[in-house]
């Protein structure tokens, strides 16, 4: 059956909706708000079960071009560098979890989604195209303007409108987010020959004393992607991002090991971004109005799976719309959530649970925790392996 899909908002879980939806045959009217569709200059680790998806959208020779494949993804005590585990990835990963783990620039992966629904021609993407909501009628939904005009009328509206989503807004009222006193400073180094001599091409997370950095390497490893959470107490509002002061950020790190110090001596700008928290939500959908990605499952970034949920979001999206003609368009979204919340919720939670286990500090408190992990780690490194197989083995 051929739907015309409008899809509110053009990330990276809108694009790849986008994508997936014309892949399927459905004529696809996307809206963006900013006059052009961008990211934030900063890393994304993607893990197998997206790399899967992007794979079977047909980006499998771009991500392997543009992306960086790490060799491990580690933990090390920040203020020594003393390694805690490392779960191999590199080919293992492709072994274990059947399709590879990278790391990638934004950019460069909304790069790859625009140029693939370039071969598409019942797509039309706008940008500056901000919407306010939404009506519906028995049998279409239409996205509406700030003046009440419309933007696009179709048979299905998908909120991939991030955090602030106007979609969740109508299907769901006021959301509010909690503010979790941790806020991630942002940058994107060039990866000097004194930078790779000191940071191993792994992701690392690099714990501390309310605080932890995190390494990994971009374009083929021209660039070095930093993020540093911090515990902070003033308040901020959500997803505000403004620039950072450095000599704060390298105040921060003091303490750490030199390859996070000698990072952040090398960066030229970094940015700031409030941490806030929500619940998982009871539902996404109500009639022909859909949510995905961080409009339905805003998370933390402590299992760096954000983005990977979106794009495991867009591809069951389109499959479930695509199907039998006597089943409801609404029937259809209630699959789709059915099939999708419970496993974004799940790792919703776990997200919010790493939250406390990277900032025990180098005390009691740190080696209660970290002693354990690296015991294990050494005893059982398969078994400390597979604690992840159930997100990255995961077929969506
Ligand atoms: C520090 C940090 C590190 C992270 N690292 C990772 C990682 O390594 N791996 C990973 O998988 N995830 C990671 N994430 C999470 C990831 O960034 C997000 O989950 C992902 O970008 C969400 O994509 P999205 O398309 O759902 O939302 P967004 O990227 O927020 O896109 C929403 C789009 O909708 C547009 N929009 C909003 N409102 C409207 C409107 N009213 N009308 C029209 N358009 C609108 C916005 O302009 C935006 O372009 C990280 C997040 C943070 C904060």
């Amino acid at each position: 059956m051929t739907l015309n899909v409008i899809i509110n908002g053009g990330g990276i879980g809108g694009l790849t909706a986008a994508l997936a939806c014309s892949k399927k045959g459905f004529s696809v009217s996307a809206h963006e708000q900013a006059d052009g569709f961008f990211e934030v200059g900063a890393g994304l680790q993607i893990s197998p079960n997206a790399s899967r998806v992007l794979g079977d959208l047909g980006l499998v020779d771009e991500l392997a071009k543009r992306s960086f494949t790490p060799k491990a993804l580690e933990m090390r005590i920040g203020s020594t560098g003393r390694l805690i585990f490392s779960i191999p990835m590199g080919d293992t990963a492709i072994r274990r979890y059947g399709a590879p783990y990278y790391h990638i620039h934004r950019a460069d992966l909304i790069e790859m989604l625009l140029s693939a629904l370039e071969g598409y021609d019942q797509i039309s993407l706008k940008t500056g195209s901000r919407a306010i909501g939404y009506r519906q009628a028995p049998d279409s939904i239409t996205l509406i303007r700030e003046n009440g005009d419309e933007l696009a009328t179709g048979d299905v509206l998908v909120g991939a409108d991030g955090i602030k989503s106007v979609v969740r807004q109508q299907i769901l009222g006021d959301t509010p987010a909690q503010f979790t006193r941790n806020v991630a400073w942002r940058a994107v180094a060039r990866a000097t020959p004194e930078l790779r001599q000191l940071i191993p091409p792994v992701a690392t997370v690099w714990t501390g004393d309310k605080r932890h950095a995190v390494t990994y390497y971009l374009r083929g490893g021209e660039l070095i992607n930093f993020v540093g959470v911090v515990e902070e107490d003033s308040w901020t509002d959500e997803g505000w991002s403004q620039p950072g002061d450095l000599q704060e950020l390298a105040s921060h790190f003091s303490a750490y090991s030199s390859p996070v110090r000698t990072l952040i001596d090398s960066l030229d700008q970094c940015f700031k971004w409030a941490l806030h928290t929500r619940p998982p939500f009871a539902r996404w959908s109500a009639g022909r109005a859909t949510l995905l990605g961080d409009a339905a499952h805003p998370m933390l970034p402590f299992q760096a799976q954000g983005a990977a949920q979106a794009i495991e979001d867009a591809t069951v999206l389109a499959r479930m719309l695509d199907g039998r003609e006597d089943v409801s368009v609404e029937s259809r979204l209630k699959t789709y959530q059915a099939n999708r919340l419970p496993r974004a919720s799940k790792i919703q939670s776990a997200s919010h649970a790493n939250m406390s286990v990277f900032h025990k500090g180098t005390g009691l408190n740190a080696a209660l925790t970290y002693g354990p992990m690296a015991i294990a780690a050494r005893a059982m490194p398969d078994f400390v392996a597979s604690r992840q197989d159930w997100i990255y083995s995961f077929v969506a």
